[in-house]
């Protein structure tokens, strides 16, 4: 088959991507505790529902810790963070899994899960409040299912740019569209994921402040992790990664914001 010249090529698809030229951007949602507006292509029924799903195997896989101490600090501090959160009308709960792993999430569906081994080298409640404070900061966020819209709509772009390419005569090979697929993932959504960070950390600052926490404990806190290596057992560096610039990003919120 002859191979015609190709009037959109590879950047320009990038670029209409990026833009949303090229993508059905109408699912659009304002966030009210971003004060941003988020793609919205997934519903937060989907959301809800792949949830409660991860939750179910999340306790039938795990081992659940009893012991009354680490439970009722992990109750104690969800309890004051919901409040500051105000997202009450979620069903929360929290469980303690008995691992070493240094691990932490909170499920959309307000579902907490504190592994023993990040309970361990958090001295103070603060450090607590400072974990639950920023993933609660995800889930006010809605960062899910913005993600999954994100992959969903790289998705439908990547069958757009295909459509595209054949329409002109050009064959929309595995490797065209393993390129396409890198460079929407690397350039389009990472950033995003990295901007979903510095959110849920002034989120999560704001809810410890209004939880009674000192913000100080966040500081500390992320700046001893980012000194962890995630291959030793740092499970919970690998989905966050500290740095320098989380860490100045903080400081200058909490100066904002007039915290002390
Ligand atoms: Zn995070």
């Amino acid at each position: 088959m002859k191979i015609q010249k190709i009037s959109m090529n590879r950047r320009d698809i990038l670029m209409g991507l990026a833009a949303g030229t090229i993508l059905p951007v109408s699912g659009c949602a304002q966030n009210e505790a971003l004060g941003r507006s988020q793609l919205q292509l997934v519903s937060e029924n989907q959301i809800m529902a792949l949830s409660q799903q991860a939750w179910q195997d999340a306790l039938q896989r795990e081992r659940i810790l009893r012991d009354p101490g680490y439970n009722r600090r992990l109750q104690r501090v969800g309890a004051n963070m919901v409040r500051a959160t105000g997202m009450t009308d979620l069903d929360w709960e929290f469980v303690v899994i008995d691992s070493d792993q240094v691990n932490a999430w909170v499920l959309p569906n307000g579902k907490v899960a504190f592994y023993r081994g990040i309970l361990d080298i958090m001295e103070e409640d603060g450090h607590i409040a400072t974990v639950m404070g920023h993933e609660m900061g995800h889930v006010a966020a809605r960062h899910s299912a913005e993600r999954a819209s994100q992959q969903r709509a790289s998705q439908i772009g990547l069958q757009i740019a295909g459509a595209l390419l054949q329409q002109q005569g050009v064959e929309f090979n595995q490797d065209m569209a393993a390129a396409l697929g890198a460079g929407v993932t690397y350039g389009i959504i990472m950033p995003y994921s990295r901007q979903h960070e510095f959110e849920a950390d002034r989120l999560g600052v704001d809810y410890m402040v209004s939880g009674g926490y000192a913000p100080h404990y966040a500081t500390d806190f992320w700046l001893a992790m980012s000194t962890r290596h995630q291959d030793s057992g740092f499970e919970f560096m690998s989905t966050h990664p500290s740095d320098a610039a989380r860490l100045d990003a903080m400081r200058a919120h909490i100066a904002a914001r007039g915290y002390s």
